[in-house]
Order: structure tokens, then C-alpha cells, then sequence
């Protein structure tokens, strides 16, 4: 479950939501997580920011939901290319992630440093 949900939850730190890395170093980094109140607050502030970002851009028309979909476009296709059993799509966005941020460097789009 974590090896999935977590690459969702650390999308949502590299897409600037601040947020989301105070509640992580509150529950004392990512391998401290195991405590079930932390993960409760993270997945509870996860699903609220989610469900917040949607709700402002209901029919993805302004843009504010391109954020939500960061590692989405590659570990989609990472998914398909699998079958859609032998990868996960938290492990899937997590390599999505990183391919487009490396992408996104190449083409000068993201800082360097950022991938
Ligand atoms: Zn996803």
C-alpha cells in the first residue's frame, strides 16, 4: 500500500504544496510513516487537497488540475506497456515522475537540480 500511495503524496511536495512536506517532517520523514496517525493526517490532507484542486476546476479547464497529473502521462503509459499487473501505479507515477522531470530539464522547462 505505501510503495503506491506515497509516490501521490510526494507529488503533491514536488508540485509546491508546502503543506504536505511539514506534515511529512511532523511525522518524522517518510520511514517513520508507519505510525497510523501520521498516515491518517497525510491521506486525509491528500484526499482534501485533491478533492479541493478538482473542485475549483471541475471540467480541467483551467489548468489547475495539469498539476495533479505530474508523472500521470508516462506512468500511464508505463502501466499499459506492463499489462496493467506487473507495476503498480504508485510505482508507475513514481518513474513517471522522474522521467518527466528529467524530460523537463532537457527541454529547459524544469530548473536544473530538480530531476
Ligand atoms: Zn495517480
Amino acid at each position: 500500500m505505501l510503495r503506491n500511495g506515497l509516490p501521490e503524496v510526494i507529488k503533491y511536495a514536488f508540485i509546491g504544496e508546502q503543506r504536505i512536506g511539514a506534515l511529512l517532517s511532523e511525522a518524522g520523514g517518510l520511514s517513520k510513516l508507519r505510525s497510523e496517525q501520521a498516515l491518517m493526517d497525510i491521506v486525509s490532507w491528500s484526499v482534501k487537497y485533491k478533492a479541493s484542486v478538482t473542485a475549483g476546476d471541475y471540467r480541467d479547464r483551467s489548468g489547475l488540475r495539469a498539476a495533479l497529473n505530474f508523472g500521470h502521462t508516462v506512468g500511464h503509459a508505463l502501466e499499459a506497456a506492463s499489462g496493467g499487473n506487473s507495476i503498480g501505479h504508485g510505482e508507475a507515477v513514481a518513474l513517471g515522475m522522474l522521467v518527466e522531470s528529467f524530460a523537463g530539464q532537457r527541454y529547459g522547462i524544469t530548473p536544473r537540480g530538480h530531476a
